[in-house]
C-alpha cells in the first residue's frame, strides 16, 4: 500500500473543475448544459499575441530562460506598473512564473509552517486556504460580508493578527464575488499594519484591469511604507484571455526574490520561451481587445443581476469587478451545495456552491458571466423555473 505524506493529504482541489468535467460528461449524454462555472474569459488570445509566440519559435527561442523570466519581459511588466499606476518596480523584483497561482503558493511555501498563521479571504480563491492547510500554518478566515459589498473591513483583519501571523493575503476585485475594496479601506489597513512589521502581504490582482462602473481599482503597489514586505500577484490569463497560456508574475520585495527565484529553480526551471514573448506582446501591443471584453462583460454583468433579482428569494448585489456574481439563495431554503448540484443535474446550468469559496460562502453560488449574453439569459431562465417548480415562490 502506498503511502502518502500527510502534507499532499492536506491539500484541497478547486470544484470549478470537477464542475466542468460533469457538465461535460452531461453534454456527452446529449443533455444541454450552460457554463457558467468556469472562470475564464470566453474570448480568444488576441492575434497579435499569438503571433509573437510563433515568431518567438520560428525565430529559435526554444531553450531555458532565467528562472525569473526573460529580462525584457520582466522590464516590460514594471513598464506597465508604472504606466498604469505611476508605481516604481525595479525589474529585478519581478518573477514571471506559470500562472498567477504560483506567487501564491511560493508565498505561502516560503512563510507557512506548522506554529505560524497565514490570514486569507472567505470567501475566496480555494488554493489559498488549500496551500496554507498544506504546509501546516494555520488559516485565518477574514469574512467578506455582502453587506460591505464583499469587501473586508480594515479593522477585522488587523483584529485577527497575532504574534504568530507571517503573512496577509487579500484579493480585489475578488473571485468569487467580483466585490472591489473601496480605497479607504485598504488606506485604514495600511495605517494599522504599521503596528506590525513582521507580517508579509501579498495582494492577489489579478483581476486589476476587470472593475466597472464607478469601481475603481486601488492597487497596494502604491504603499511605499510596506514595499518591503510586499508581494503583487498579478498575471496574464484574465486580462488577456491567456489562461491555457499559464503565464503570470509576482512583484517581489528584495528580502525574499532570491528565495522565490530559489523555488523556481527546484520547481519549474522557467517558464514557456515563446509565452514569455508573448507576453511583451501583449503589454506592449495595442489594447483594444482588453477593452472590447471588459465592455462585454460591463453589459452582461446589468443583465445577469438584473434578471437575478427578478426571480423571487433570490438577490444579489452589482459587483464592482472580476465576471462573477454571488447571488444570495438563503431565502430558498434550499443548502447551496444541494442547489449547486441539482441546478447541474436537473437544470443544467453549471455554476459553483458558494461554501466550495470558504465557509462564509454558505448560502450563495458563484455564477461566472463569461458566456454570451443569449447563454446568460437562458440560464437564469433555467434558475427561475428551477425554483419555481420547488414552490414557496
Ligand atoms: N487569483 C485569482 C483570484 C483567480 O481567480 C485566479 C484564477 O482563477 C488566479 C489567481 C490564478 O490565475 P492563473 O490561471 O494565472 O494561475
Amino acid at each position: 500500500m502506498l503511502r502518502l505524506s500527510e502534507a499532499v493529504g492536506r491539500l484541497s482541489t478547486e470544484n470549478a473543475l470537477p464542475v466542468l468535467a460533469r457538465a461535460m460528461e452531461l453534454e456527452a449524454q446529449g443533455r444541454s448544459v450552460i457554463n457558467l462555472g468556469i472562470g475564464q474569459p470566453d474570448f480568444k488570445t488576441a492575434d497579435h499575441i499569438v503571433e509573437a509566440a510563433v515568431k518567438a519559435l520560428r525565430d529559435g527561442h526554444h531553450g531555458y530562460t532565467a528562472a525569473a523570466g526573460i529580462p525584457s519581459l520582466r522590464e516590460a511588466i514594471a513598464a506597465d506598473l508604472y504606466a498604469r499606476y505611476g508605481a516604481e518596480v525595479d525589474p529585478d523584483l519581478v518573477m514571471v512564473v506559470p500562472g498567477g497561482k504560483i506567487t501564491v503558493t511560493f508565498a505561502v511555501l516560503m512563510l507557512g509552517e506548522p506554529g505560524t498563521e497565514i490570514l486569507y479571504p472567505d470567501p475566496g480563491f480555494p488554493p489559498y486556504r488549500s496551500v496554507i492547510d498544506f504546509t501546516g500554518a494555520k488559516a485565518v478566515p477574514i469574512p467578506h460580508r455582502e453587506e460591505n459589498g464583499f469587501a473586508f473591513s480594515a479593522e477585522e483583519v488587523l483584529e485577527r493578527i497575532t504574534p504568530r501571523t507571517r503573512l496577509l493575503i487579500l484579493n480585489s476585485p475578488s473571485n468569487p464575488t467580483g466585490g472591489v475594496t473601496p480605497r479607504g479601506e485598504i488606506e485604514r489597513l495600511v495605517a494599522g499594519l504599521a503596528e506590525y512589521p513582521d507580517v508579509a502581504v501579498l495582494s492577489d490582482e489579478i483581476y486589476d484591469q476587470i472593475v466597472f462602473g464607478n469601481a475603481e481599482h486601488t492597487t497596494l503597489l502604491s504603499y511605499p511604507e510596506i514595499r518591503d514586505r510586499f508581494i503583487l500577484l498579478h498575471g496574464f490569463s484574465k486580462t488577456y484571455a491567456m489562461t491555457g497560456w499559464r503565464l503570470g508574475f509576482g512583484v517581489w520585495p528584495k528580502s525574499l526574490i532570491e528565495r522565490a527565484q530559489c523555488l523556481s529553480i527546484n520547481f519549474h526551471s522557467c517558464v514557456n520561451t515563446a509565452a514569455q514573448y508573448a507576453g511583451i506582446a501583449a503589454l506592449q501591443g495595442p489594447q483594444t481587445a482588453v477593452a472590447t471584453m471588459v465592455e462585454a462583460f460591463e453589459r452582461r454583468r446589468r443583465v445577469i443581476v438584473e434578471r437575478l433579482n427578478e426571480i423571487p428569494r433570490v438577490s444579489c448585489l452589482l459587483p464592482g469587478g472580476a465576471f462573477y456574481v454571488f447571488p444570495n439563495f438563503t431565502a430558498t431554503g434550499i443548502d447551496d451545495k444541494t442547489l449547486a448540484n441539482r441546478l447541474l443535474e436537473e437544470a443544467g446550468v453549471a455554476t459553483v456552491a458558494g461554501r466550495d469559496f470558504g465557509a462564509e460562502g454558505s448560502g450563495y453560488i458563484r455564477l461566472s458571466y463569461a458566456n454570451s449574453e443569449e447563454n446568460i439569459i437562458e440560464a437564469v431562465n433555467r434558475i427561475g423555473s428551477f425554483l419555481a417548480e420547488e414552490g414557496g415562490g
